[in-house]
């Protein structure tokens, strides 16, 4: 064989190779848990899919407020007592960002959310007296936990909802990696984490969604990034031609009024970006953007009442609106 055709030769069992790798196509799994339908799409790495709905089933044990069998539901009757190490861990990690949001999140706002019918019975409007009772409750200060003994103060109850998918897809990362997967996609119903980039070398892509006609108005190209929305439209019910809405300001009882329609964080850490979407659609648009500007440790993209989009400086280069006509404005330091 002459050296040129040896050479092809090797150019082609490479090329061949490649492509067998290429076309070695993802696993891909739908699951209905936590109260929303997850979707994986995991490349590389014998087992990971299984593994990983095991885990999800596992945690979601422990942190279903709607679940009488969980931990979390044992905790709030019972009122204290020692918990897992999982509960153990995530509790205090979030009392941490009710702290750092100036309870804009409150995990102590389960009695509330009830009253509200937003995770179980049946949705109505509490009377004002009745949130008022229920308010004076909540406070995340009220939560102490020493290793795994979690006590609640007289009337706290604990709703893990706004943090529990942010730590369960933080721990999925965590698990596919030690497992060896480099490269997944993992949409825990709106809680969308990318691990590494796609297999071709790309980011991934994630749709923001229209708040108001549930269209994509944007995409955001990520590797390695948490991107968690909040909204109103995700969950809410209509009496008397208003609208009341899931997201809850500790400060009234009341679904949050901000001007908001719908919060994205981007973040390394899948936990503070769902803590995070929740507490700044609370916060609204300006003290959202003053708490950036005092920890630069996410991006935001926040959808207003009028439709503009407004972008963490640090968004720009890899933000794509999908109608040029879209109102973008562009939160800088
Ligand atoms: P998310 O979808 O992550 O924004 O979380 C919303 C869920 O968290 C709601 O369905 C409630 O169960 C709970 N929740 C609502 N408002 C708050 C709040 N201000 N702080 C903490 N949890 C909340
Ligand atoms: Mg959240």
């Amino acid at each position: 064989m002459k050296v040129g055709s040896r050479l092809s030769a090797v150019v082609l069992a490479a090329l061949l190779l490649l492509s067998s790798c290429r076309t070695a196509g993802p696993q891909t799994a739908a699951i209905f848990a936590m109260d929303t339908v997850m979707d994986f799409t995991v490349y590389g790495g014998a087992q990971t899919l299984a593994d990983a709905e095991a885990r999800v089933r596992e945690l979601e044990t422990l942190f279903s407020v709607t679940s009488e069998e969980s931990e979390l539901s044992a905790l709030n009757r019972s009122g204290g007592g020692t918990v897992s190490a999982e509960t153990a861990a995530l509790i205090p990690a979030a009392l941490a960002l009710c702290e750092r949001t100036g309870g804009a999140l409150d995990i102590t706002v389960y009695p509330v959310v009830r009253a509200w019918g937003f995770t179980a019975g049946d949705r109505r409007v509490p009377s004002g007296e009745e949130l008022a009772a229920l308010s004076a409750a909540v406070d995340y200060r009220g939560v102490s936990v020493k290793g795994n003994a979690v006590t609640l103060a007289q009337g706290a109850e604990i709703d893990l909802g706004s943090v529990a998918k942010g730590y369960t897809a933080d721990r999925l990362t965590e698990q596919l990696r030690a497992a060896g997967v480099e490269s997944a996609l993992l949409n825990l119903g709106g809680n969308v984490q990318a691990i590494g980039k796609k297999p071709n070398g790309h980011d991934w892509r994630v749709a923001i969604r229209d708040p108001q006609s549930k269209k994509n108005i944007a995409v955001l190209a990520v590797s390695n990034r948490a991107v968690v929305t909040s909204g109103g439209y995700e969950r809410f019910f209509e009496r008397d031609g208003v609208t009341y809405h899931h997201i809850i300001d500790p400060a009234t009882g009341c679904p949050a009024k901000s001007g908001l329609l719908s919060v994205t964080v981007v973040a390394e850490s899948g936990l503070l970006a769902d803590a995070l979407s929740t507490a700044l659609y609370v916060m609204g648009l300006d003290r959202a953007a003053e708490h950036w500007r005092a920890y630069r440790d996410f991006e935001a993209v926040f959808v207003d009442e009028n439709g503009t989009i407004f972008l963490t400086e640090g968004l720009q280069s890899c933000f794509s609106p999908i109608s040029r006509d879209a109102a973008v404005e562009v939160i800088r330091l």
